[in-house]
């Protein structure tokens, strides 16, 4: 795990960084300057930078930056487009340690998670797609990339959902203006120092900090001919609207309330540490969180009763000491808002079901649970809380299985527990969801598409599907067939 000394070298970056962190324009950082964002760590609620806040000048430059760096980065041979790409994938593989500190430090979640799922992942993405740029010119011969993209990510993954936005961009061709959330902007900030340090041509990849409306610049920018976001519904759609008409390329990963469904059969203590994966993962700050537990009635007792034995065992607190299993949510507004639903769920009639753990005083946390006694049209049946605690109801039959999991206006993710394959794979068929894991959960690769239905939105990232969305058939090539020899 991160030794010690890498908890005092991010220290001192960041202080180095104090003044505060610019955007990234065309291979040089600007100045922090005007209106700057605060970002704080919120397990200990110390303020560990600022950062700049975009406007409609800095949008303009990044995006004109990335057009002009098009015709030079989309005509390099797929081969030498990999080598950069390889090469972020390895600077990112040298320097885990750091990257998973401060990550830890900016978001609250634990390094465990960190360490082992979100920096890795992140590797495994430039890696991924380092070999689909060596291919894609082969693969896809009628196919050009779609040009400057504009993408705009949320705070729960920082940096993996940088990685997957930046990666199959610059697989395809394409450049890239990039916004992180204004309350995670640090490790972005160090990308964009890695990719100076390995000579990444300028203008192939801009990142403009700030909040909602230098994201709503960045959509809206005349010159952009994609947008790709990840980020809530709300906004998802506010975007929609914002370039309909446009004839921008667009790609939307939303929220979701994912079905955990439990069947009768199902392995009880490996379904109680899938829920462990699928609800207390990253804080429950996750969009496929398996947040709906569905339990087949005549193993429920057994079933909650074991759960909560698991949850008593969670630990809850300092997300830089690698014992804990579940750190700090990203922000007291967002914590707030987590308390309020649950405070929601226990007026509309629901139990509250929480681990009788000890919290910090300081700092965002929120202790573990699930609520029991929920009814399908209860508001926190329907609505994401983003938090750690899922909803649960009962089934009879696996008819009335498919038709709660489907009982949702999102459609992102499902998984299903049972040691009857032949039925789960049934199951999985007949929920409307744009993954479901069979006995497992949350498992993400960069071979394997991912991305949602409904208002979980459209687009795939991820493989095949996932590129694809970063390239277009020009005009000329329409309705033309060519074969690679
Ligand atoms: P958000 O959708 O407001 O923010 C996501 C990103 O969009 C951020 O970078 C933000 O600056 C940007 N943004 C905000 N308004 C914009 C606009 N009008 N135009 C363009 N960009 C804009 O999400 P949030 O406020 O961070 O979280 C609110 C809720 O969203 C959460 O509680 C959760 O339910 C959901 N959420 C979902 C995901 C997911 O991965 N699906 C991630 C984060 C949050």
């Amino acid at each position: 795990g991160p030794a010690p000394e890498s908890n005092s070298e991010v220290k001192a970056w960041l202080q180095a960084r104090s003044a505060g962190l610019g955007h990234y324009i065309n291979g040089k950082f600007t100045t922090a300057e005007g209106e700057l964002i605060e970002v704080s760590n919120p397990a200990t609620e110390e303020v560990i930078g600022r950062v700049a806040k975009g406007n409609a000048g800095d949008v303009d430059a990044a995006v004109r930056a990335a057009r002009a760096a098009l015709p030079k980065w989309s005509a390099f041979s797929g081969h030498e487009r990999a080598k950069y790409l390889y090469a972020i994938a390895r600077h990112i593989q040298k320097r885990e340690r750091f990257f998973s500190v401060l990550e830890t430090m900016d978001n609250g979640k634990t390094i465990r998670e960190t360490r082992d799922i979100d920096i890795p992942l992140v590797a495994r993405h430039f890696y991924h797609h380092a070999g689909w740029a060596e291919l894609v010119a082969d693969e896809f011969p009628n196919h050009a990339p779609v040009g400057v993209c504009g993408q705009i990510i949320p705070w729960n993954f920082p940096l993996l959902m940088l990685a997957w936005k930046v990666a199959p961009a610059l697989a395809a061709g394409n450049t890239v203006v990039i916004k992180p959330a204004d309350l995670t902007p640090m490790t972005a900030f160090a990308f964009a120092e890695l990719l100076s340090e390995i000579g990444l041509p300028p203008g192939v990849v801009n990142i403009v900090h700030g909040d909602g409306e230098t994201g709503a610049a960045i959509a809206g920018h005349p010159d952009i001919d994609k947008v790709a976001f990840t980020g809530s519904t709300d906004v998802g759609r506010i975007i929609r609207r914002q370039i309909a008409g446009s004839g921008k390329k667009l790609s939307l990963e939303l929220g979701g309330k994912s079905p955990f469904i439990v069947l009768e059969d199902a392995d009880l203590d490996a379904a109680v540490e899938g829920v462990v994966d699928a609800v207390w993962f990253n804080q429950g700050e996750v969009c496929c969180a398996g947040s709906r537990i569905l339990v087949q009635e005549g193993i429920a007792p057994r079933f909650f009763e074991k759960l909560k034995s698991r949850m008593a065992t969670l630990r809850v607190g300092d997300p830089l000491d690698k014992t804990m299993d579940i750190g700090a949510v990203v922000s007291q507004k967002q914590l707030a808002r987590i308390k309020g639903l649950l405070a929601t769920g226990q007026v509309e009639g629901a139990t509250l079901n929480l681990a009788p753990v000890d919290l910090p005083k300081r700092g965002a946390f929120c202790a573990p649970g699930f609520f029991t006694g929920t009814a399908p049209a209860h508001t926190v049946s329907q609505v994401e809380i983003f938090g750690p605690v899922a909803t649960s109801l009962t089934f009879r039959t696996l008819d009335e299985a498919v038709s709660l999991a489907n009982d949702t206006r999102y459609g992102l993710a499902a998984s299903v527990w049972s040691e009857n394959v032949n039925r789960a794979i049934e199951l999985a068929a007949r929920v409307k969801a744009g993954v479901v894991w069979i006995n497992a959960t949350n498992l993400f690769d960069a071979a394997a598409p991912f991305g949602g239905y409904r208002e979980s939105g459209f687009g795939r990232e991820g493989g095949r599907s996932g590129l694809l969305e970063y390239l277009t058939i020009p005009a000329d090539r329409q309705g033309k067939t060519r074969t690679a020899p």
